[in-house]
């Protein structure tokens, strides 16, 4: 059914030549449905890396997702490359790891439900917030004329995490954090110990803030100090969250903020790569081409995850060809900017 080019370049090779890109599956994002099928497509268009929220279930169907894009693969006789399965963190505070909740009894019956129109995971409806669908933009908040909507962050219980990580089939880890957040960010590190020398890669997500230059040069430290291998130090991912899940806005100055926390962490000359997320979308392309800096890659999340919401959120989307052909092209054309040797002609 599919032609494609040949995936020759490893996720390393795609990070030093500027090419590397990850699907974010979303550190809050639970609906295991939509999972298992963004893992499916992504794979099949050719992302290097796949983040998810560090949990079993989670893990396990982002590998069904991958599973059956490498048997669809074989099938359709189309290169495959697996792409590395990265478990998301938190070092301190962080939006990535909340979600939304209200009490629906407490909203007047004629509430036009503007939460619900601003919602871009279909997160709500007249029972409140589905949780496993909810990934803690927070865009409904500010909507809501009673302030009903709240936030509960999660916390994970580390030596339980730990327990998890180092059982599983992961090869990479990346810590969201702040710039303010050292502390929290080195007690998680020195908890990740015992799992550092087998990862393959290892990625900072930080958003800007005060006190940036620091933070970079005291964490860079601790992870070119660590037992990391000698590769994943030298391919550690900087993570720019430029605006943080604002992607599928549309905007391009959602992706300007990301090229412009890039630019100044390119100042500050950390060892690694520098990639962007946090307002990535179809124009960060372009924006990258004008950089008078490397860029290593992009991460999509809010936007990768928009752009197909249609054909992802149900059933097993292969069983479903004429859905699953168009999520495949609408992937591919995210994609084919930074890989367009892999470019996929769909025959039927
Ligand atoms: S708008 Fe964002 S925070 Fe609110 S329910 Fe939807 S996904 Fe969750
Ligand atoms: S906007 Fe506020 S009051 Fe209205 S439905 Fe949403 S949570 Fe309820």
């Amino acid at each position: 059914m599919y032609n494609v080019g040949v995936i020759s370049h490893s996720p390393y090779c795609a990070l030093d030549t500027g090419s590397w890109l990850k699907l974010i599956c979303g550190a809050s994002f639970h609906h295991l449905p939509s999972i298992r099928n963004l893992a499916l497509v992504y794979s099949l268009a050719g992302v290097d890396c796949i983040d998810f929220a560090a949990e079993p279930a989670v893990l396990h169907t982002v590998q069904a997702g991958v599973d059956q894009a490498q048997i669809l693969a074989q099938r359709w006789s189309m290169s495959f490359r697996r792409p590395w399965l990265m478990a998301s963190l938190n070092a301190g505070e962080d939006p990535h790891f909340r979600k939304a909740y209200f009490d629906p009894t407490q909203c007047p019956s004629d509430c036009p439900q503007p939460c619900e129109r601003v919602c871009p995971a279909l997160a709500i409806n007249h029972t409140g917030v589905l949780q496993d669908r909810c990934y803690g933009c927070g865009r409904c908040e500010p909507v809501c004329p009673l302030g009903l909507v709240e936030f509960v962050s999660k916390t994970y219980a580390i030596p339980e995490l730990v327990q998890f990580l180092l059982k599983a089939d992961i090869d990479a880890i990346e810590v969201h954090t702040q710039p303010t957040s050292t502390e929290p960010f080195c007690g998680l590190f020195e908890d990740l110990r015992p799992l550092l020398p087998r990862l393959k890669l290892f990625s900072v997500s930080v958003s800007d803030g005060e006190g940036l230059e620091n933070f970079v040069q005291q964490v860079g430290q601790v992870i070119q100090n660590s037992s990391l291998s000698e590769q994943a130090k030298q391919h550690l991912v900087w993570q720019t969250d430029g605006r943080p899940m604002s992607g599928d806005l549309g905007a391009t100055s959602t992706s300007r903020q990301s090229v412009a926390l890039a630019s100044k962490f390119y100042a500050l000359q950390p060892k690694g790569h520098l990639q962007l997320a946090g307002g990535t979308n179809h124009k960060t392309a372009a924006l990258i081409d004008t950089a008078a800096f490397p860029i290593a890659g992009v991460a999509f999340g809010s936007y990768a995850r928009k752009l197909v919401q249609e054909e992802v959120d149900g059933a097993l989307i292969e069983d479903n060809m004429q859905c699953l052909s168009l999520a495949l092209n609408k992937a591919q054309a995210l994609v084919a900017p930074y890989k367009p040797h892999l470019e996929i002609r769909c025959h039927g």
